[in-house]
């Protein structure tokens, strides 16, 4: 039986040659081939020649009025010549070295002609041949092509398995939904993006093309939502009394949204379904203590829970904050990193296993096969965006069906998230701690150098600390190295003996690391210079002052972070970004900058200034790649399709009736068990 899983080789007049060149643009089977759209139609509405200039482009449509005919002349060029009537007008027709156009025109048969003018000559130097009828509004599809697949090519074989398979298409969408949106079946939708006769056609087929795709990854990453909800989970049945005296012993009263993720988190761990939640919460909304509530609950079960952060300086911190939040509790710390010795490794990775220690935080580390955990009932990703897809899998797949909080501030705008995270459900710490005054931003040229330092002197008399950011070099870590160590040798000659001046960066030790962040905590160091390994996590609620220099060069997203380290006790805090932008780009990002403190205007700002694909950066953010939809300028399709998806998928037995059947038969096909992420 023929579907539309067939390898190309199931076309006439593929063999294994084309096939593996088929390939090589992702074409395996004859789906594929049916659906690599077009990048782009080219119009070939007729041009009235009556006012087109010399060397114009030009499409004529008309009638063949002469023989055609074929000189032969130099080595292997050749000439194909005939008269076309257009309208009221005669021309004469010029294919040069494309004689095999020849069999493709018959004298009074209709063609279109897309050529180059040349007036003083009457005449048209082809470039197309198109057999179409004139009168016809017409445009023509391209393709994305390569070197070893050419336009033609592509052209071709999108025929032939139009029209081999063309009656086994099956129309994915519900009736009920095409009618809503005016949307065309797919045998027709296929048809109209391939071979449209009019510009209307490619649009309304490209409408249903974009709705489909979005539709059927809602309804995906929804599936697996609800899959999640029935199938069995770990459940976290702790006792509610002694987390609430555990609560009790904080020394801040939570703030209202953070009372309200506790909930949310907490009657997922004690449900019997596998939790997979994104805690979202701008720079210093305070998620750290939430994860920590959820630890606690998870410990008191006797479950062990894992907490993986993207930096060994983030990691380490965590651990000691943490160690304090759970002095006097059953809750035993342990520290994995990469730079264990071998002797510590072995020995933690027994205690692991063995279960004597129930809160294991590290970096990547804790993702590395050896590591097997005793009863994992939780498992926390710190600033998830930071960690690529795969291995937030990884760690996931550590426990038989560990709860996952993933936690992150705001690296893409709430208007993206139901796409890149739409198969997690969705916290929102939307509120900072109560008296945190907002940062007060100044941007200064390099020549204000001077007024720079001079703002940080007075601050340090008043007893505030301080990082200073040191210029980011792309791709050379050494330079980096090299360019704080310098800046911090500066500072140090201007500001030593008064104020101490401390270094970090990503190249000293973890001992040099840990004791610098330690005296900074400490406040005998009050000026911190640093590369960016202080961009995440780091907190310390006595800084108050922030100096990015060569602001510029850092994006939006990682100016926003750097900003964050400061603002986070109860004194005003500044930032001072030092920067010469040389684009107009960098100039609006100085300027988003000045202009607010929040996390989600700033990341929206981001959005408007890169564009979708710069800022979701690729396959790292899980964010998918679609054909024809664009998760930006289509995001009013993707929010209907996603509660259209939700509204077929709870229809009680939705996949029992016959109209759903081909979507039944994607979802399997699209094999529902590998987790999407
Ligand atoms: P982030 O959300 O950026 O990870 P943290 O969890 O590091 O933020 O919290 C930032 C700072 O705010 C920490 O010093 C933390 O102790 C403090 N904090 C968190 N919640 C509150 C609160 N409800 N009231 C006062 N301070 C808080
Ligand atoms: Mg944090």
């Amino acid at each position: 039986m023929q579907s539309l899983q067939d390898p190309v080789t199931a076309l006439k007049g593929v063999g294994d040659k084309k096939a593996e060149q088929l390939a090589t643009l992702g074409i395996t089977t004859v789906e594929d081939l049916l659906t690599h759209y077009p990048s782009r139609y080219d119009d070939f509405a007729p041009t009235n020649l009556e006012v087109a200039v010399d060397k114009q482009k030009v499409t004529l449509h008309g009638t063949v009025i002469s023989a055609p005919v074929v000189s032969r002349y130099g080595y292997r060029k050749s000439r194909l010549s005939f008269r076309l009537q257009t309208g009221h007008q005669v021309v004469q027709v010029i294919f040069f070295n494309q004689p095999y156009f020849k069999d493709h025109l018959q004298v009074n048969g209709d063609v279109t002609v897309v050529g180059t003018w040349q007036r003083a000559r009457q005449q048209v130097w082809g470039t197309k041949l198109l057999t179409v009828k004139p009168g016809e509004e017409t445009i023509g599809a391209v393709y994305a092509a390569n070197k070893h697949v050419k336009q033609a090519t592509l052209h071709q074989l999108i025929e032939v398995a139009f029209h081999q398979y063309q009656h086994v298409i099956a129309t994915l969408l519900p009736v009920a939904l095409r009618q809503r949106y005016q949307l065309l079946d797919r045998p027709t939708m296929i048809k109209w993006l391939h071979f449209p006769t009019t510009g209307e056609q490619a649009k309304q087929a490209r409408r249903t093309a974009a709705y489909e795709e979005v539709f059927l990854f809602q309804l995906r990453l929804q599936s697996m939502r609800l899959a999640r909800r029935t199938a069995d989970g770990l459940q976290i049945w702790y006792d509610n009394e002694e987390l609430r005296a555990f609560i009790k012993t904080i020394p801040f009263e939570l703030t209202a949204a953070q009372k309200r993720v506790v909930n949310e988190i907490c009657r997922d761990l004690r449900s019997p379904f596998q939790m997979n939640r994104l805690l979202q919460g701008d720079v210093g909304s305070g998620k750290t203590i939430v994860a920590a509530i959820a630890i606690y609950a998870t410990i008191l079960t006797g479950h062990q829970a894992a907490l993986m952060a993207p930096t060994e300086i983030l990691a380490a911190q965590h651990a000691a904050k943490l160690a304090e939040v759970f002095t006097d509790t059953p809750v035993n710390v342990a520290l994995l990193t990469g730079s264990l010795t071998a002797k510590q490794h072995t020995e933690l990775l027994k205690q692991i296993a063995a279960g004597q220690c129930n809160l294991i935080i590290g970096t990547h580390a804790l993702i590395q096969d050896q590591v097997h955990f005793a009863n994992l009932g939780l498992a926390i990703i710190d600033e998830q965006h930071r960690f690529g897809v795969e291995q937030r899998k990884l760690l996931r797949e550590k426990g038989l069906q560990p709860n996952v909080l993933a936690m992150t501030a705001t690296p893409i705008p709430r208007t993206l998230s139901i796409t890149a995270y739409g198969e997690m459900d969705v916290s929102v710490i939307d509120e900072l701690p109560a008296g945190r005054k907002a940062i007060k931003t100044t941007w200064l040229k390099s020549d204000q150098g001077e007024a720079a330092l001079s703002f940080l002197t007075a601050q340090l008399q008043q007893g505030a600390q301080a990082y200073v950011v040191s210029p980011l070099i792309e791709e050379s870590e050494k330079i980096d190295v090299q360019n704080a160590t310098a800046l911090y040798e500066h500072l140090a000659a201007h500001f030593q003996p008064e104020y101490q001046v401390g270094l970090l960066h990503g190249r000293m030790s973890n001992d040099e690391k840990a004791t610098v962040m330690a005296d900074f905590a400490a406040g005998k160091v009050q000026v911190l210079v640093a590369t960016t390994v202080i961009e995440v996590g780091v907190d310390n609620p006595n800084a108050t002052v922030m100096v990015i220099y060569d602001a510029d060069r850092f994006g939006l997203a990682q100016l926003h972070q750097l900003r964050g380290r400061v603002g986070r006790g109860g004194r005003q805090s500044y930032c001072l970004l030092v920067a010469d932008p040389k684009t107009s780009e960098g100039k609006q990002r100085m300027e988003t900058m000045v202009a607010t403190t929040d996390g989600f205007v700033v990341a929206q700002r981001d959005l408007e200034l890169r564009g979708a694909g710069d800022l979701l950066g690729k396959k790292q953010s899980g964010m998918p790649e679609f054909k024809v939809a664009d998760p930006v300028a289509d995001l009013k399709m993707m929010q209907y399709a996603r509660q259209d998806a939700l509204n077929l998928l709870e229809q009680p037995q939705w996949d029992q009736q016959d109209e759903n059947q081909p979507l039944v038969h994607y979802l399997t096909q699209q094999n529902l068990q590998t987790h999407f992420d």
